[in-house]
């Protein structure tokens, strides 16, 4: 009987589903989920076996020419997962399959050049035909990538052709082979118990007597095997006790410890020596919570979708460790998202510390090695709790037990600098679906979008209004209950009164105040300024000449400390000039404010006050965020400036003091989030204040003092926030009332995609039917220059873009020249 499956081949331009017959051989082997090759056209492909399926869809069918790995590298969730995701984005199935593939297993199809027996026929021959054939001598054959090596900057490939038509090489496709290994290790174990060993080793041997020195390292070997439940590395057993070889091969040779190989985890986590975290007595508050989702971890329990709402610092992390244990209970595993790691430390060490040797930490600086160990140890089981970032929602895990993600909130959870575009958290709620388990989406500022269809969708809404008090006096009367703190008052300062009253500095009177107060009471502060360097711009006071990159159009910054402006863009830098490229008058200076030089003011103003600063340009170096962080929680500085990174969910006891040195900050940007922004990140930035029993207070600096976004932030109100954006929402036909694809258009010519962009634009005027689709443009990008590119966008306004684009399928009308990108539900329109 023939057996055919279904396989999604992903090559170039050319991704696609595509049916093939199952040679014997492979019959039984080969199954959903499997890496397969195929021939692909005249070359061969990988693919992923997606089902097995009755009829071919094609009379004439080609055979699975081999199977890649002999277990399937995606389970059969992920695939129902990865169609979920192509059909959100937009995208071909097989790009969100290589997610979920292991690193280094996706193999990329190359070509196999050899030099055929000729006789010497080098007449003819242009140089570099030359040099190919010479190379080739060498090395007899060559993989195309060999070649690029061996050839840089030379375009060889078409120099082939004429050597292959003349009969002097041959080629033919080959598939890599995959990049990473296992590696394999010598391990020992214990074969005895221990004390029977022990009497074993001391008891009379035949033989000549080991003295007392081997006596005792060999004992030390036992010892330590002894407290090892499993087989260890043979080379650590060196390490540890000063044990060699020939004492190693002695003790087995007595039958006392059996030697084997093993499979050597690259381990990132191998050096983390963390305490035990003691498991508090939930609040009521986290009782009542918990209540509720303690049932979704039984069959048939529904809804299983949950938003967790609550404040800064109310509990909610403790309740993202409940819900781990439960399903780790179930024999089941966890994925856990978190924004960034680097960014989170406080919260991925209190899972290391609650589950000592289970979590798996998948982040971008893992080496390719620990990412393929890492990948390996989760999808056998080894690991149960996955914490990572966006990406780490694609681990393999065998049993998929509960999703959590962290600020749920976080940008970084959209994927759209890099190939396929996706959001995680749509990603994870349809993952949560097909695998039927609860996911726990949790912040102190969800998006506007995410509570509308929480709500819509009749999820449990969960709350935690109040602060835990965990820093502080327990309270006498209940030992179990921490008590609770309220949320530091936020005082909104008007900087255009500052202004009025003479005050030009940086500072109102309020803020110096409090900052003063702080110092002396030998407590922290911290201040938030959400841009980086010295000064926003340089412009000529007399004739209003501002210095911009020549790449992106963008005002360029001045960084005093390395005495150059550099683009925030692009990375572009230039001198700070001496006087006005466009007039010659000496008066072009630095204008505004940015971390760098608010730093240097707070120095001033405030000597002997240790000042640390915590941005893009002082975290560069790998740790450097984690050595800030810990230099300021152990109070090795007094005030701590910073950007967007202080709104991560940090716990800063010793912070009595938040200052946002200027709110206004990214308020006026052309997106349609923008205030949405604004109100998190100032929620986010004022719930860093006030963590323990010392209290806190806020104060807001600003020239927008009556702006919503503001005014509700001051208040810690998110419902009356909510409430406000949600209708200007509903006025101006933005999301949630409405879906957007963004089309983008990207060329080095200014004029080129401009004209595209136009085009296109024309095109879509006569296709689109106004009562299904609006558009928005074509209009440039506000940032308009991206390092030397263009970029001119058209906005898609409507419910469904797929009759749209079935209809008028991208290749039918993407200009030559022009790069296009689409974005379905883009994070940002900027
Ligand atoms: P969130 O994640 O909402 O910001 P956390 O879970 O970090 O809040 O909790 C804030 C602080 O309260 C942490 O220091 C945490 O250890 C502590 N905490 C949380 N739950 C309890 C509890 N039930 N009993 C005592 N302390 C708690
Ligand atoms: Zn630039």
């Amino acid at each position: 009987m023939s057996i055919y499956v279904r396989v999604a081949v992903n090559i170039a331009q050319l991704s696609g589903t595509f049916d093939y017959q199952l040679p014997p051989a492979l019959q039984g082997r080969v199954q959903a989920g499997s890496l397969v090759t195929v021939p692909f056209g005249k070359q061969i492909a990988q693919g992923i076996v997606l089902n097995t399926i009755e009829e071919p869809s094609v009379p004439e069918i080609k055979e699975v020419s081999g199977l890649v790995v002999p277990l399937p590298v995606v389970s059969p969730l992920q695939i129902l997962l990865a169609k979920n995701m192509a059909e959100q984005n937009l995208a071909s199935l097989s790009e969100y399959l290589d997610l979920m593939l292991p690193p280094g297993l996706s193999q990329h199809v190359d070509t196999l050049v050899r030099l055929l027996p000729a006789p010497a026929v080098e007449q003819g021959l242009t140089p570099l035909q030359l040099r190919i054939v010479a190379l080739l001598q060498k090395n007899k054959e060559m993989r195309g990538r060999q070649l690029d090596a061996a050839l840089p900057h030379v375009r060889w490939r078409e120099s082939l052709t004429g050597l292959v038509k003349g009969g002097l090489v041959s080629t033919e496709p080959v598939l890599l082979p995959p990049s990473i290994h296992s590696r394999q290790i010598r391990t020992a174990a214990l074969s005895l118990p221990e004390d029977g060993a022990l009497r074993n080793l001391r008891g009379p041997t035949s033989g000549r007597k080991p003295t007392a020195a081997v006596l005792s390292r060999r004992e030390a070997v036992l010892n330590l095997l002894a407290q090892e439940k499993g087989p260890v590395d043979v080379s650590m057993v060196y390490a540890e006790t000063g044990a060699n070889a020939a004492d190693i091969h002695a003790l087995a040779g007595m039958n006392l410890i059996s030697l084997g190989e093993g499979e050597f985890w690259r381990d990132p986590l191998r050096e983390m020596n963390l305490p035990l975290e003691r498991v508090p007595v939930l609040t009521p508050g986290q009782a009542a919570v918990w209540q509720v989702l303690e049932t979704q971890f039984a069959v048939g329990a529904s809804p299983k979708l949950n938003l967790l709402v609550g404040v800064t610092g109310s509990g909610k992390t403790e309740i993202y460790l409940r819900a781990v244990e439960a399903a780790l209970a179930q024999g089941k595993q966890a994925i856990v998202l978190v924004p960034e790691i680097a960014l989170t430390p406080q919260t991925v060490r209190r899972f290391l510390a609650r589950f000592p040797g289970k979590v798996a930490l998948v982040h971008s600086r893992l080496s390719p090695g620990e990412r393929y160990d890492t990948w390996r140890r989760i999808r056998s089981g080894a690991l149960t709790v996955v914490v990572g970032a966006r990406s780490a929602l694609f681990a393999p895990v065998p049993n998929l037990g509960l999703i959590v993600i962290d600020e749920c909130h976080d940008e970084s959870y959209f994927q759209d600098d890099l190939h396929p575009h996706y959001s995680a958290v749509e990603s994870a709620l349809s993952y949560a679906r097909v695998a039927d388990v609860p996911l726990v989406m949790g912040s102190a500022t969800p998006n506007v979008e995410q509570i509308y269809r929480a709500r819509r969708e009749k999820w449990h809404e969960l709350r935690l209004p109040d602060r835990i008090l965990a820093h502080g006096s327990q309270s006498a009367d209940s030992p179990s209950d921490p008590g609770t703190l309220s949320l530091p008052p936020v005082q909104v300062v008007d900087m255009r009164t500052e202004l009025k009253a003479g005050n030009r500095s940086v500072l109102s009177a309020s803020l110096r105040q409090s900052l003063t107060q702080v110092l002396q009471q030998n407590e922290q502060a911290i201040l938030f300024l959400n841009r980086r360097g010295s000064a926003t711009y340089v412009f000529c006071r007399d004739c209003g000449y501002v210095v911009r990159c020549p790449r992106c159009g963008t005002q360029m910054t001045f960084h005093a400390q390395a005495d150059v402006l550099l683009c925030h863009i692009c990375g572009y830098r230039r001198q700070m000039p001496k006087k006005c490229p466009e007039c010659g008058g000496p008066n072009i200076r630095q204008f505004g404010l940015g971390t760098e030089s608010l730093e240097k003011t707070i120095v001033q103003e405030f000597s002997g006050a240790r000042v640390l600063r915590w941005d893009a340009d002082t975290s560069r170096f790998k740790g450097a965020h984690d050595l800030i962080l810990d230099h300021f929680t152990q109070h090795r500085a007094d005030i701590l400036i910073g950007t967007k990174m202080l709104a991560k969910g940090l716990d800063l006891p010793l912070v009595t003091l938040v200052g946002v040195v200027l709110a206004d900050v990214s308020l006026n940007l052309p997106d349609f989030r923008a205030n949405e922004r604004t109100f998190q990140i100032l929620c986010q930035v004022a719930g860093r204040a006030g963590r323990s029993s010392k209290g806190g207070k806020v104060i807001f600096q600003t020239f927008h003092p009556e702006h919503y976004a503001i005014r509700y932030a001051s208040l810690h109100d998110l419902d009356g926030f909510y409430e406000e954006e949600l209708a200007l929402r509903q006025k101006t036909d933005y999301p949630p009332f409405s879906r957007l694809l963004r089309i983008e258009f990207r060329a080095a010519q200014a004029a080129s995609v401009e004209q595209a962009a136009g085009e296109i634009g024309d095109k879509f005027r006569q296709w689109i039917r106004p009562q299904h689709l609006e558009m928005i443009g074509p209009v440039p990008c506000f940032y308009s220059r991206m390092a030397g590119i263009y970029r001119w966008q058209i906005l898609l306004r409507g419910r469904k873009f797929y009759p749209f684009l079935n209809e008028h399928p991208l290749n039918t009308w993407s200009p030559r020249n022009v790069q296009v990108e689409l974005t379905a539900d883009p994070p940002s329109v900027l």
